[in-house]
């Protein structure tokens, strides 16, 4: 350990919010003042950057060059397969198959001057009170799909049934849009990505063939962005089915004064697919004002065929982001072999921070990125999406961590934290003693799983061929 340091910090994940907080406390730090240790409860880093973004989004994923950068830094530490705080309890969804090693928040807290929460989202929204058959065979969470086909240890075992034709997708961000397109997608454009070989042997028997992405509210307010649109546009033999003349009507008559975004997602959705309707082997349509009610089975049977939606009518200025919906009182029903839920993504608090979370906001209460209310938060910080809620991209993500990096050596330049006689990592590897019974991974032990992926890939002409499970992903570093 070395006696200079002031200030020690402890990341709880390593997410791009973790790697680009790391980064800019090591970067603008006095040199050898700070140090930095990443706790992360996977054997391997960089949380969604991996397991979240589209194999066929590669360019995406550059930002893992950036924070390979971080890791080299002297003062940077990585604390792999380690877990900070107990697991999630009675999460919706949750599918306790992937059992990490853990350490309580108090142990770090004991050690570091600042802890910076950056573990963001690891469930799903919970809707099973409005919509009911969510627990039927064929509907699945977009984030357990999504988590399949990247790779995710706690999904590598979701199996999803693709064998029927007609695809239901309920949410209207950019998930749903991913969630789409990989269905849509023909298997062979995506044999070069990084998804995993489990899940091109099941997508090269996809009957998929009709993909309906559905949303509660209008055009004008939905959450997906204009350049997945535009590649939906574009997806090869696969045909757009517009909306209804009478819900683009009153686009055309207002084109004048439309704001820039939604004028472009307009004329997207007005040209439609690049591939004409007729020619397609493949469709997919935008379904608004439709709010789910139930997925359903056919008597005698567990697995979903239908989907029932409440209609919904918008409440207000049809052309504004913020216009809400109610029910007209009218269900409408679709045919529905396979369902997804992509609804959002929902945070929990870790052990010991319940007071300082808010389940309606759902992120860590906190100023700026300092972590308020509740007992014992001297020292805490928040990042990323556990310190603003499940949405926005990385760049978002990246700002958010710079600003509170910026907090943290402020608090640090004022004396607020800073100077605490403790040893982080060292300090709490000494205190677990011979309870510290499973393998910390290092960053190059990180070095050799990657490498390990990477030499997998290449002989089956691919970038990585990820290791889809804890043990496989330890067994090269037996
Ligand atoms: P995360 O990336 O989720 O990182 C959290 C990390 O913490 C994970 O590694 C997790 O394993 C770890 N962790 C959790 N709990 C603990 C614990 N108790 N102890 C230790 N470690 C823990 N953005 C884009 O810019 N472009 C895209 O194309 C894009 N596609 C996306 C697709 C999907 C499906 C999703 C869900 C998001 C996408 N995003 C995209 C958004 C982007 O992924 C997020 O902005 C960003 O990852 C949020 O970073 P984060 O560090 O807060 O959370």
């Amino acid at each position: 350990s070395s006696g200079g340091v002031k200030l020690r910090v402890a990341v709880v994940g390593s997410g791009p919010a973790g790697f680009y907080a790391a980064y800019r406390i090591l970067e603008k730090a006095p040199a050898g003042i700070a140090t930095v240790d990443m706790y992360e409860k996977l054997p391997v880093p960089y949380g969604l950057a991996r397991f979240g973004v589209a194999p066929d989004h590669p360019e995406v994923k550059n930002c893992e060059e950036k924070f390979e950068e971080v890791a080299q830094s002297p003062y940077f530490a990585f604390v792999g397969n380690t877990m900070v705080g107990a697991l999630p309890l009675a999460v919706p969804w949750y599918v306790p198959s992937f059992q990490p090693n853990h350490i309580p928040l108090s142990l770090l807290q004991k050690h570091y001057d600042a802890i910076i929460l950056s573990y963001g989202a690891d469930s799903d929204k919970d809707l099973s009170s409005s919509v009911k058959g969510l627990k039927l065979g064929g509907v699945y969470s977009a984030r357990a799909f999504v988590g399949w086909y990247n790779g995710h240890p706690e999904f590598r075992d979701l199996d999803p049934d693709l064998s029927g034709e007609q695809a239901v997708v309920v949410g209207h961000g950019n998930v749903a849009l991913d969630v789409a397109r990989i269905l849509l997608t023909d298997v062979d454009a995506l044999r070069n990505t990084d998804i995993t070989e489990a899940a091109i042997a099941k997508l090269s028997k996809n009957k998929v063939n009709r993909v309906r992405i559905v949303g509660r509210r209008g055009p004008a307010q939905a959450a997906f962005t204009n350049k997945e649109v535009r590649e939906m546009m574009t997806l090869d033999g696969v045909g757009f089915i517009p909306p209804p003349a009478e819900l683009m009507s009153p686009f055309v008559e207002s084109s004048a004064t439309l704001g820039r975004a939604t004028k472009r997602l307009f004329q997207l959705l007005q040209r439609g697919s690049t591939t004409s309707v007729a020619d397609a082997r493949k469709h997919f349509s935008f379904d608004f004002l439709l709010s789910p009610a139930s997925f359903d089975s056919p008597e005698g049977s567990s697995h979903v065929a239908s989907a029932k939606f409440n209609v919904m009518q918008l409440q207000g200025d049809i052309l504004s982001k913020e216009t809400r919906v109610r029910a007209t009182g009218e269900i409408t029903e679709l045919s529905c072999d396979v369902g997804f839920m992509s609804v959002g993504y929902k945070t929990h608090p870790l052990a010991g921070l319940e007071q300082s979370y808010n389940a309606s906001s759902n992120h860590l209460n906190n100023e700026n990125g300092k972590v308020c209310t509740g007992a014992n938060t001297k020292g805490l910080y928040a990042a990323g999406w556990i310190k603003r809620g499940p949405t926005g991209v990385i760049a978002e993500t990246m700002y958010d961590s710079f600003e509170t990096a910026a907090v943290i050596l402020n608090d640090f330049q004022a004396g607020e934290i800073g100077g605490k006689a403790c040893d982080g990592w060292e300090g709490v590897k000494a205190e677990l003693g011979n309870k510290l019974d499973w393998k910390v991974v290092s960053w190059s032990d990180w070095q050799k799983i990657d490498q390990a992926e990477k030499e997998r890939g290449s002989k089956i002409g691919k970038e990585r061929e990820k290791f889809t499970s804890q043990s496989d992903m330890l067994a090269v570093l037996a």
